[in-house]
């Protein structure tokens, strides 16, 4: 009955034609959006406020429905009419208004958050107060959380190969802005229906958790399950964790996605309990270790491993799958025919319902997400230089192509001299790095970038191609169809071709047809802007500079203790060599030559990192006449490290200002 009609009979939406029966995503979605434990509201959770004290409180808004209920507050979905927008808002447990000392450390906080801009990350668009409901207003995730998808059925080892690289770019680019999240599990890890996985909650735990005088609210019994996710030493000495408890947090639940089970007490291997590749074992072993020392030291790193898992082949085995469909559609099938016509006319109702929905959007998600590869963004012009006229075959065994492989035969025939095959290779990896992994193409690409610009030294065609690849996305943007990740890969390739002004031009343009977007791209556009004295715009975006300079304080503190950590296994490594080597010497006196082991002593990325963004800041507030505030923040810089870049920033600010 439905497959005939294109529009949903209960609610009026749009059908795609992919929709499986026929059944309606908008309905389905507000089926799963129930609260995220079942909806009780047990001891110790808090109760919701009435909707018309809320909408008192907030008459800019409409809220519109209750969407979940967890330990660290309520979250409505509710709309902006003014912004024509959609939004989430997370009313915090009324008891922390009482503590006079909270509202303080709120403000504190919630600008630190506020500034996180990351494609994995829900975005905070707002907090404070209200008539005594402290809150955060959200960018609305639509889909559901991995709690949710979970339940509905098993993830297949691909789906969470694709989930958990996602997490880790959320969380290292978190971790360096120097904020943890503490709280990492899955109803805060959100799905939505174009396939993004996005991070809610970044730092809230600490938050709400420090009136209770205790690093997270869980700890205190507010809400059982919990504590299964946490660090051991978040339990022991909660006040003193490092970036490390979340990535324990995130074994727990890529152990989960894996399993279906808790790794607890004595755990199997993941691919003792599923068709998981038994080279995940190690990955999931490590972020689980007791001691953080053992542990893979950042998220990157995880993702780095993870990811060359993914994309190198291990032997086929009868299940394991890469493509989502045949391995997400078994539970469709077992589960639509009971529904399938049933389902639009009454039963979306019923709560039962949620245990088919989530499967569905389980499945649009996969298909959003890189396990269906979309179809080509756009057709491209076979006279052009970019024309794709190549494409990997598959080797025997192998389940999808190999990136690495295909990125190292692009150098082979660039040094060979076969121009053309190597001018390939990077255009298919160009293509294939945005449709595998949308929000990240910049950073992908800068690695092969280099490369390819190599190559156009020699071979003009390839300089061309990649001209036309950047206009081609920056013409993306004239048509609204512009996104962060394509905004990074624009800008960096015009820092290959030496072409910054165009990114420039790029975010101007940007500014005025989409703020909320330019906003997000800002840091990616600092340094042309200000390299184009574009002062009074920088200085729109900073805010609060106190806050601004808390954050690079921040961010350099943490590298700094990561470089001490690192210099202290090099120092460890270095003990380990000459033992060894003088166990071998004694072994056999011909070996007598030590080999020289010299760890490389790099300059420390946290000092110039800070140098620059600080000689930056300073520059902006000279450029638009704070000059107090400017000598304020050197100074407080140089307080911090002796550089006499830092020492000099307002005076060379002021000459370049006045140029
Ligand atoms: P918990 O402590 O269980 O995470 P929360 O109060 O943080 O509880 O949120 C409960 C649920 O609300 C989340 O699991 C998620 O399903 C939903 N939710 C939270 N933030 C958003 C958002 N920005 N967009 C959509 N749904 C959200
Ligand atoms: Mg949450």
């Amino acid at each position: 009955m439905s497959n005939e009609s294109k529009s949903c009979p209960k609610c009026g939406a749009a059908i795609p034609d992919e929709a499986p029966h026929g059944l309606c995503p908008r309905c389905l979605l507000a089926v799963v959006s129930v609260p995220t434990e079942g909806g009780a509201t047990g001891a110790g959770r808090p109760v919701p406020p009435p909707i018309h004290e809320l909408a008192a409180a907030f008459p800019q808004l409409e809220i519109l429905e209750l969407i979940g209920q967890g330990g660290m507050g309520v979250v409505f979905k509710a709309r902006q009419p003014k912004l024509d927008r959609v939004v989430a808002l997370k009313i915090l447990p009324t008891a922390l208004a009482a503590d006079a000392a909270f509202a303080e450390r709120f403000t504190r906080e919630g600008r630190v958050l506020a500034r996180l801009n990351h494609p994995n990350i829900v975005t905070v668009h707002d907090f404070g107060q209200a008539n005594g409901f402290f809150y955060l207003l959200m960018e609305f995730v639509d889909g559901a959380n991995l709690r949710q998808a979970m339940r509905a059925g098993r993830f297949t080892p691909a789906q969470a190969l694709a989930v958990v690289p996602k997490i880790c770019e959320a969380l290292q680019y978190a971790h360096h802005q120097g904020v943890l999240h503490r709280d990492i599990k899955p109803e805060n890890i959100l799905l939505d229906t174009s396939g993004r996985v996005k991070i809610a909650d970044f730092g809230i735990a600490k938050l709400v958790g420090e009136h209770h005088g205790d690093t997270t609210l869980t700890a205190s019994g507010a809400r059982l399950g919990t504590p299964h996710y946490m660090a051991p030493e978040q339990v022991e000495t909660p006040g003193d964790v490092d970036h490390r408890a979340d990535i324990y947090s995130l074994g727990v639940v890529f152990y989960e996605m894996l399993t279906g089970e808790l790794p607890l007490g004595r755990f199997a291997p993941p691919s003792e309990k599923s068709t998981a590749d038994p080279r995940l074992d190690e990955v999931v072993f490590r972020t689980l270790a007791k001691d953080p020392a053992n542990r893979p030291q950042s998220a990157g790193e995880v993702k780095t491993q993870v990811e060359n898992i993914a994309d190198t082949p291990r032997l086929p085995s009868p299940v394991a799958g890469a493509a989502a469909p045949p391995t997400v559609s078994p539970s469709l099938k077992k589960k639509t025919p009971m529904w399938g016509k049933v389902a639009l006319v009454a039963a979306l109702a019923l709560l039962g319902l949620v245990v088919v929905g989530v499967p569905f959007l389980v499945y649009w998600w996969a298909k959003a997400a890189k396990l269906v590869p979309p179809p080509a963004v756009e057709a491209t012009n076979s006279a052009s230089a970019s024309a794709e006229t190549w494409s990997p075959s598959l080797e025997p065994g192998e389940q999808r192509p190999d990136l690495n492989k295909i990125r190292r035969e692009a150098g082979e025939f660039r040094e060979k001299g076969r121009f053309e095959e190597a001018l390939q290779r990077h255009i298919w990896y160009h293509q294939h790095a945005l449709e595998s992994d949308a929000g990240q193409t910049g950073v992908r690409l800068s690695f092969a970038l280099s490369e390819w610009v190599e190559l156009g030294q020699r071979y003009p065609k390839a300089k061309q191609a990649l001209i036309e690849i950047r206009d081609r996305n920056t013409r993306a943007f004239a048509e609204g169809r512009g996104y962060f990740g394509l905004f990074m890969d624009v800008s960096s390739i015009n820092n290959y071709l030496q072409e910054n002004d165009a990114t420039y031009r790029l975010f101007k343009r940007l500014q005025q047809a989409n703020p909320a977007l330019a906003r997000q791209c800002y840091h990616v556009a600092a340094d042309v802007l200000v390299e184009n004295r574009e002062y009074a715009l920088c200085r729109g975006y900073i805010g609060d500079v106190a806050t601004a300079f808390a954050g690079l304080r921040q961010n350099w503190e943490w590298h700094k203790k990561h470089e001490e950590r690192t210099a202290q296994d090099r120092q460890e490594q270095k003990k380990r060599m000459e033992k060894s080597q003088a166990e071998m010497r004694q072994k056999n006196p011909a070996l007598t030559a030590p080999v020289p082991f010299s760890p490389p002593d790099s300059p420390s990325y946290g000092d110039s990192s800070f140098v620059k963004q600080t000689r930056q800041l300073v520059e902006i507030l000279v450029g638009v006449g704070e000059k107090a505030g400017a000598e304020k923040i050197r100074d407080q810089a140089v307080a911090l490290l002796d550089d006499p870049r830092l020492k000099s920033a307002v005076a060379d600010a002021e000459k370049r200002v006045g140029k």
